[in-house]
């Protein structure tokens, strides 16, 4: 990956993980909540697992299938689908979707996702962070129920940070 500072060159491989063990844990996860893990919903999650960075709904769109692109609201319902039941992040300040870093279904159940953001090269890198409990019970103050929490901080990862 290319980016602003030229100092250095370093590049972000995939996170290590085996995509089609993910894809069957969704798939199981998905059974067990009595949802339907539909084959739209699987490719749009494979497409998200197997990217080095985070990846925006008109490139799932694009890469959708070998020989063409999706529909646009068929990815866009299966973004959603993903982001509710946990697999999956939104990261508003960027506009895409990382899988979530959480190693099983238990570890993502209710965590607050915290994401450091790289400027520089753009590096995401998912952060688990303790329950928000400020935010929880301010939110609870003002009669508001909190589903979801993500946190996004942005700066300079380990190598761009480095003699700059
Ligand atoms: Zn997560
Ligand atoms: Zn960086
Ligand atoms: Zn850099």
């Amino acid at each position: 990956m290319s980016h602003a500072c030229g100092h250095h060159d370093h590049d972000h491989t995939p996170a290590p993980g085996n995509t089609a063990a993910r894809l069957a844990e969704a798939q199981a996860m998905c059974a067990e909540a009595g949802e339907r893990m539909t084959t739209s919903r699987l490719r749009t999650y494979e497409l998200i697992l197997e990217a080095s960075a985070p990846v925006k709904a008109y490139d799932v769109i694009d890469r959708f299938h070998p020989d063409g692109a999706a529909k646009p609201p068929t990815v866009y319902r299966a973004l959603s689908f993903l982001e509710q039941m946990g697999l999956i992040h939104r990261i508003e300040s960027l506009n895409a979707f990382v899988a979530c870093g959480a190693g099983d279904h238990a570890a993502r159940e209710g965590h607050t996702a915290g994401f450091l953001l790289c400027d520089c090269c753009g590096q995401s890198v998912e952060i688990a962070l303790p329950a928000l409990t400020a935010v929880d019970s301010r939110a609870a103050e003002a009669g508001f129920k909190v589903n979801r929490i993500t946190l996004e901080a942005r700066g300079l990862c380990q190598a761009c940070g480095k003699d700059s």
